[in-house]
């Protein structure tokens, strides 16, 4: 039976649910990993995770089609991700296929927390691998745990997508040769002061510039960005210090695949920024997130697409993004993971 949940306000916030799974990585190896009704994790004080920032994340959801059933999203983009990640922090790679099993299992175990269709909410999956052992000299540690919990969270948007706010940031987030193309909880633990000021500012967004030359922009401290020139071409930033976004991907296909749209992923620079038709965020929670106005710096650029509504591309991209991922519109191949 489903939850008696206020799905429509739930916000996107932690809420406990039944189940997650857990495995431990010790003497070389995973075990066989279980699911767990205890969310409390017991670590020792010297824990590599507590110390370095040994960890990583992922992010997706399963949510009902509108044919009832129960799906995740390309479920194995995350696994892959995960396993660049773990790669370049020396952390043991869980294996894909395990991965893929896992985030199944916590779904199942988990059912009733997914949200009927048409409510807009979902039941986020958080992945996640954290080194449990100690260390004290700098290096890897010897041992990890690998765990994924579910939270049911509401429709990012509550009554419709309104465009947001961004600046361009003077923070940076990714060093060239550094980490900003991975999952890594250290890339948001620098980001908080950035989107804290922000805030303070009254701006939802940061937009990042590439660190070593602050002249392209990049990305949020969460999301990828798309652009549209004025002849609907789709754009993207391109740099190898940006987040491949599986939400960015998809939209690219969708772009170039169903709406027949050319689409380049180049280098974009700030001066070009008042040439764009529209512009969004995109990434799981939200999906795409229209941007009517950028500051640099006291200069306001506009989007002609302005404050009150999605850019006629933004949308077109969003409904059919939308409708591939809730079954009314036919999925390229692989794209949707039936769980039940
Ligand atoms: C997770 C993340 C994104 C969005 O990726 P999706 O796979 O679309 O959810 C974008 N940028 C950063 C920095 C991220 O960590």
């Amino acid at each position: 039976m489903t939850k008696d949940i206020d799905w429509a306000n739930i916000g996107f916030n932690y809420i406990k649910t039944d189940y997650r799974f857990v495995s431990n990585y010790k003497d070389g190896k995973w075990d066989n990993g279980n699911l767990t009704s205890d969310a409390v994790i017991l670590l020792d004080e010297s824990a590599g995770v507590l110390q370095y920032a040994q960890t990583c994340f992922e992010g997706l959801k399963a949510y009902r089609t509108v044919d009832g059933h129960v799906v995740c999203f390309r479920p194995d983009l995350n696994a892959k991700r995960m396993s660049d990640s773990c790669k370049r922090l020396e952390m043991p790679v869980y294996p894909e296929d395990k991965f893929v099993e896992a985030v199944e299992e916590v779904v199942k175990a988990n059912i009733d927390f997914v949200p009927p269709y048409g409510t807009g909410a979902s039941l986020y999956l958080r992945p996640y691998m954290f080194a449990s052992s100690n260390v004290i000299g700098v290096k890897p540690a010897q041992e990890y745990q690998f765990r994924i919990f579910a939270t049911p969270v509401g429709p990012y948007f509550k009554g419709g997508a309104k465009p947001v706010s961004v600046k361009i940031s003077d923070f940076d987030r990714a060093a060239p040769h550094g980490t900003g193309h991975i999952k890594a909880g250290l890339n948001y633990a620098m980001s908080l002061h950035a989107i804290v000021q922000a805030h303070n500012e009254g701006f939802n967004e940061n937009f990042y510039l590439d660190s070593a030359t602050r002249t392209k922009i990049e990305e949020t401290g969460g999301a990828n960005i798309i652009f549209v020139t004025n002849d609907k071409k789709v754009i993207t930033p391109k740099s190898n210090t940006i987040l491949p976004s599986i939400t960015r991907r998809s939209l690219m296909y969708v772009a170039e695949h169903y709406l027949g749209l050319q689409t380049e992923e180049r280098e974009i620079l700030l001066d070009e920024l008042g040439n764009f038709a529209e512009c969004a965020l995109c990434g799981t929670a939200a999906v795409l997130s229209p941007v009517g106005k950028i500051n640099n710096h006291g200069k306001e650029i506009l989007l002609p697409s302005g404050m009150d509504e999605m850019g006629e591309v933004t949308k077109q991209l969003y409904e059919t993004l939308i409708g591939i991922q809730t079954g009314k519109i036919e999925a390229p191949a692989g794209w949707i993971k039936v769980i039940e």
